[in-house]
């Protein structure tokens, strides 16, 4: 049985003290509040990820992970953060490819390879993204495009290794901008995403592979997302940064 999970992206807000009161909120609601089997994962600034992944402790429903990682183990990077730093912080998953790391920083699909292989080899499970522009979209060559990123991105790994990855279906044009993709839309792609891996791999690891939505989600618009066969939770900005919000798509699994 595939793991339904939400993870919520804070991006680069909430300072140490700010994110640290978000996050006590987040865990005293995922204690009371939540009696299904989902996980929830915050995926914090580098400065969070230890101390909040002291404060996970003891609660299984609750990870940490980061929103990125360099692909070399160590060395001059100045600025950069490897794999096995996060893993040591007690995080379990990396966010890699995510449309703002391929828009600002360059980030491709080769890249995105190697920092993949990277992250494994440090035990951290990656939160892999993938997902169309609006123009790529509006040109019908999305499928294409998606198709190409899981190739070049993740399809070179082992079975094994495929099982420790969870992926995202991102669509651009729904990201930060309040458009959602319809329920239709998304599962239509989430199933086309689980053939793929199932003509890559079989379809017991198709099966088995966690693939999360992500643009726009929130509290109204979950519930029916959800819902669909191929949809097994949420990557979630904006409303991540509220508690209540992102517990009542937490909770939608319940
Ligand atoms: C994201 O950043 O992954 C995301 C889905 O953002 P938002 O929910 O704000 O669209």
């Amino acid at each position: 049985m595939r793991k339904k999970i939400v993870a919520g992206n804070w991006k680069m807000n909430m300072d140490y003290n700010e994110g640290l009161s978000l996050f006590s909120e987040v865990v005293n609601m995922v204690k009371d509040e939540i009696t299904g089997t989902q996980t929830a994962v915050i995926c914090s600034p580098f400065i969070h990820l230890h101390s909040l992944a002291q404060l996970a402790k003891g609660y299984d429903k609750v990870a940490i992970g980061a929103q990125n990682a360099h692909q070399a183990e160590s060395g001059a990077y100045t600025g950069e953060i490897s794999a096995k730093m996060v893993k040591s912080t007690g995080a379990e998953f990396v966010i890699l490819g995510h449309s703002e790391r391929r828009q600002y920083f360059g980030e491709t699909n080769e890249l995105l390879a190697a920092k993949t292989d990277t992250a494994l080899k440090n035990g951290l499970k990656p939160i892999f993204c993938i997902g169309e522009t609006l123009d790529e979209r509006e040109t019908e060559v999305h499928f294409d495009v998606i198709k190409k990123q899981l190739v070049e991105g993740v399809f070179h790994l082992s079975a094994e290794q495929f099982a420790q990855v969870v992926l995202a279906y991102e669509p651009v044009w729904a990201i930060g901008t309040g458009k959602t993709a319809t329920a239709a839309q998304a599962q239509e792609v989430h199933a086309f995403i689980r053939n793929e891996i199932a003509n890559q791999y079989n379809q017991q690891v198709a099966d088995d592979t966690t693939i999360l939505y992500g643009g726009s989600c929130n509290p109204k618009n979950a519930q029916e997302l959800f819902e669909q066969g191929d949809i097994d939770g949420g990557l979630i900005g904006g409303a991540s940064l509220k508690s209540r919000d992102f517990l009542d798509i937490v909770k939608v699994f319940n």
